[in-house]
This record gives C-alpha cells, sequence and structure tokens, in this order.
C-alpha cells in the first residue's frame, strides 16, 4: 500500500470556508504523516486534479488499484463516481469503501425514516478492519510535495491540535463516565458533557466502527445501573443516527439542495429577514439561541441540543430557508460532514427524514428554562448577561426567571415566538392545503 493525499480545488474550497476546519485539517493529516513514518512509510501528498494525478502515481509505482473513503454528499458522490471512471478507463481497479460509517449504507437497504432504521442498525455489528494485513507499505521513492499548513487555505497563522490516540484516549474517559449520564447531558448544554466526537468523526482520526464496538462491550458490563445502560443505548442512538444521516446522503444525493419530502419540494422558506443578521451575530434577544451562535463563533462547536433550538428559530420564528443556515454555521464548523449538516437542518425544518405531522418548532425561552434554569450556559457565552445575578425568584408556573431581559445592552427579543410560530403553521398548512395541519398545530408542536 502506498498512502497517497490528492488535495484538489474542491478540497481547498471546503477548507477555505472555516478557517478552524482547516487548521484541524492540516493538524490531522501531519498526524497521519507522523503515525505513517512510525511505520516505516510517509504520506504521498499532490495537488491537482484526483484523476490525472493518482493514475499518474499508479503508473510511476506500479499500483494495480486505487482506494479511497466515499463521500456522502452530492457534490462528494459525483466526484467519487467521475474519480471511479477515471481509475477504471485507465485499467485500473477502483476501490470505495465506506470508511466513515459504522455500518455501511448497503447494508441497511436505503431507509427514509430513523424509526425502522434504527431497528435494523441495531442487529448489525460493526466490522473491525484493525489487521496488520493493511500495515504493509509498499518502498517508494517518490517525493511528495509539502504537507498542507493553513495559510494556504486563507486560514492565516491559526493552528489547532490534533492527537489521534488523545483522542481515543478522551473517549475511553467518556465511556467511563460521563457516557453513563449521557441521557442529562445531551440536553443540558452548560454541563457540556457530551462526547464531543463529531469532529475526528468526521476526520477519521477515531473510526465510527471503533467507537460503535467499544461501546456496545461496555453496554455488556452486567454491573452497570438501568440508567447507565439506557445513556449508553442513547449515546449509541446518536452514533445510528449519524450512519443513518450518511446512508440518506449516500442513497438521496439531492437533498444536497432540495428537501427529502417530495411535498415540501414547493414550499418556500424566506430568503432575508429584517433579523437573520442577528441571528447569524447571536443578538436575537433569545438567551439560548444567542449563547449557541456565539459558542460557535469561539470554539467551532455548539452543543448538540442549543444546535436544534437555534436552527428551529432560523427557520420557523424567521422563517428562513434551512439551506441559509446550514451554509452560515458551515463557516464556522470544524466537522466537515456536509450529508449530517445537511440531514440534520432539514429534518429541524420539517423538509426531511422526520416524518412528523407537524414541524416541531422549539420555544427557545421554554428550552432555556427547561434545560438552562440557572443561566450558567448562557451566561458563560453571551457576555451582556455574565454579570446577570443569579435566578432569585419562581414565576407562577413555578419556573426560574432570570432577569434577563432587563439587562441593559442585550437585545430585546426580536420577534415574538407565540406569534411567528402561529403564523409560520398558517402558511405550513396552506402549502399543504390540508385541513389537518391547523394552526392549533403550533400549539401541539411546540416544545
Ligand atoms: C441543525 C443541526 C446541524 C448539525 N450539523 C452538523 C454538522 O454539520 N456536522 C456534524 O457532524 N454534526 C452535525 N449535527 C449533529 C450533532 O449536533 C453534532 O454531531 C454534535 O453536536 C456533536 O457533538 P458530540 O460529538 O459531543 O455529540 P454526542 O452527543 O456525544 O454524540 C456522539 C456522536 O453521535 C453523532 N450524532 C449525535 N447527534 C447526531 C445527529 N443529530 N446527527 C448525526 N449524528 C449525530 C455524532 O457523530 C456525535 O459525535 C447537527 C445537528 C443539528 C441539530
Amino acid at each position: 500500500m502506498l498512502p497517497v493525499l490528492v488535495i484538489d480545488r474542491a478540497t481547498e474550497a471546503r477548507l477555505a470556508r472555516s478557517p478552524r476546519r482547516a487548521a484541524f485539517y492540516c493538524a490531522a493529516v501531519a498526524a497521519l504523516d507522523a503515525a505513517l513514518r512510525e511505520h516505516g512509510t510517509r504520506l504521498i501528498v499532490r495537488r491537482g486534479l484526483p484523476g490525472p494525478t493518482l493514475r499518474n502515481l499508479a503508473r510511476a509505482s506500479g499500483a494495480r488499484a486505487v482506494a479511497w473513503s466515499a463521500s456522502y454528499d452530492g457534490a462528494g458522490g459525483h466526484a467519487d463516481a467521475r474519480l471511479q471512471s477515471d481509475i477504471e478507463e485507465a485499467g485500473l481497479q477502483a476501490i470505495v469503501a465506506h470508511d466513515a460509517s459504522a455500518i455501511a449504507p448497503e447494508e441497511t437497504s436505503g431507509y427514509r425514516a430513523f424509526v425502522p432504521y434504527l431497528a435494523v442498525w441495531r442487529e448489525m455489528t460493526p466490522p473491525t478492519f484493525e489487521l496488520p494485513l493493511l500495515l504493509r507499505f509498499a518502498a517508494t521513492d517518490l517525493q511528495s510535495e509539502h504537507l498542507p499548513i493553513p495559510a494556504e487555505f486563507g486560514a492565516g497563522e491559526r493552528s489547532a491540535e490534533c492527537d489521534a490516540a488523545g483522542a481515543r484516549t478522551s473517549f475511553e474517559a467518556f465511556l467511563a463516565s460521563d457516557a453513563l449520564q449521557y441521557a442529562v447531558a445531551a440536553n443540558v448544554p452548560a454541563d457540556d458533557r457530551t462526547s464531543h466526537l463529531s469532529v475526528h468523526l468526521s476526520f477519521g482520526t477515531i473510526a465510527a466502527r471503533t467507537v460503535v464496538r467499544a461501546t456496545l462491550e461496555r453496554i455488556a458490563d452486567p454491573f452497570l445501573l438501568v440508567e447507565e445502560r439506557a445513556s449508553l443505548k442513547l449515546f449509541l442512538r446518536s452514533l445510528a443516527q449519524r450512519d443513518f444521516f450518511l446512508q440518506l446522503g449516500w442513497f438521496h444525493p439531492i437533498t444536497d439542495d432540495a428537501p427529502l419530502q417530495e411535498k415540501m419540494r414547493g414550499f418556500t422558506f424566506a430568503r432575508k429577514h429584517a433579523s437573520l443578521d442577528a441571528w447569524r451575530s447571536g443578538r436575537t434577544g433569545y438567551p439560548l439561541v444567542d449563547a449557541g451562535i456565539r459558542q460557535l463563533h469561539a470554539t467551532g462547536w455548539m452543543h448538540p441540543h442549543v444546535r436544534a433550538v437555534a436552527a428551529s428559530f432560523l427557520c420557523f420564528d424567521l422563517g428562513v430557508d434551512w439551506r441559509i443556515g446550514r451554509d452560515e454555521w458551515d463557516g464556522y464548523l470544524i466537522e466537515d460532514d456536509p450529508a449530517l449538516a445537511t440531514g440534520n437542518w432539514q429534518w429541524i425544518a420539517g423538509v426531511g427524514a422526520d416524518m412528523a405531522q407537524y414541524p416541531r418548532i422549539y420555544n427557545p425561552e421554554r428550552q432555556r428554562r427547561r434545560f438552562d434554569p440557572h443561566g450558567a450556559y448562557v451566561r458563560m457565552w453571551v457576555d451582556e448577561l455574565a454579570q446577570t445575578p443569579a435566578p432569585s425568584r419562581r414565576s407562577n408556573a413555578g419556573q426560574i426567571e432570570l432577569p434577563m431581559f432587563s439587562a441593559n445592552t442585550y437585545p430585546q427579543p426580536v420577534v415574538d415566538h407565540e406569534k411567528v410560530a402561529h403564523d409560520f403553521l398558517v402558511h405550513y398548512r396552506d402549502h399543504l392545503g390540508s385541513a389537518t395541519a391547523s394552526p392549533e398545530g403550533a400549539r401541539r408542536s411546540s416544545r
């Protein structure tokens, strides 16, 4: 085997979108090269068109096959297909491997809904490829171009840490402790005790197969408490959700831009809104939404539950197109998983794989009261609220009230949630032209 990295225009463009992503990518490539050197070889880097570049390398090295990891979004899938025909036309074998998912799409024959997919996924055990066979490298005197550096993707001097062994160690620590409380942590942003694996899974610095297999082994521990086992199962469900969205992108590449649900393809979301910039910059006046956006800007990651609330706010409270939100976050996220971004944004916008009768509209204040009752998360990320005193009184409904809206530099809410959620449902009903989607659904679907 000859390890090769080809950096083409599409890779450059993707990395140039998010400086943190570019820095992490370069660190991951450097770590891979260092690991290969420990095995007596190194990465051969080339910049250019993948087809001709790989054909030339195969000719120069005598390789008979070219293997690479599949892409799951529409654009990546087209590029894979082009490369496959380029390689095959040159008389070489092309092997497109499912390296990103724990369970390959073909194993589950294309589900559009998550619940039946999960039932099938749970019955499967991911393969393991950790075989010594893969460490037999060909001797070569082929020269490599320099390893990628963040500056070539416009990310200046920014640097990142990426340590695959460290990722494995922190995952093991997670499995030993926080994973056992995942059921709570997955919703409580201030705790920050989800796995933070998404970036490593996205760049392959830890394999989804490894994570799923280790979690299954942990679940088999007979001394776990019932709640602990339930938490681990919920964590597995998250990993299944990842595979689900990857296979959705694989079987439905059209969803890059078009809703999965045919009935929603003609539905018009707005492209503009007077408060769109407020949402982009985390100044909507809804503390949970703003804290999430500011966490993303500051770190390149946002707590999973807050992502759902902030995305719901864009799609339903502002009525703005999910593609605008997806593309906006793409410029900040370190994760490089377009199929997961699309699948989740469509799910939240009610146009994708969530087949609920009504869109699930999150009430951003109710969510904050419920999952950040003491304001620890919003005070951590929203500077204007950092000095807000801890909650001192309860409302009539028994909920803890924070004097958030009285902080004088913090904006007033840009919209009245109840009203705009109702208006959205009217628009939704009109689109479907069905009496079943009544505005009353706004109340029922508002969480
Ligand atoms: C609107 C929206 C946009 C998102 N965009 C992205 C994206 O661009 N890239 C991305 O990788 N994830 C995306 N997610 C999914 C999820 O929020 C992140 O993967 C998660 O925040 C990662 O944090 P974690 O690793 O601590 O997750 P944990 O809660 O510890 O979960 C473990 C792993 O399960 C997988 N997982 C968990 N939830 C989901 C989910 N809803 N969909 C798919 N996989 C999941 C992830 O690989 C994650 O690392 C998005 C979710 C929403 C609601």
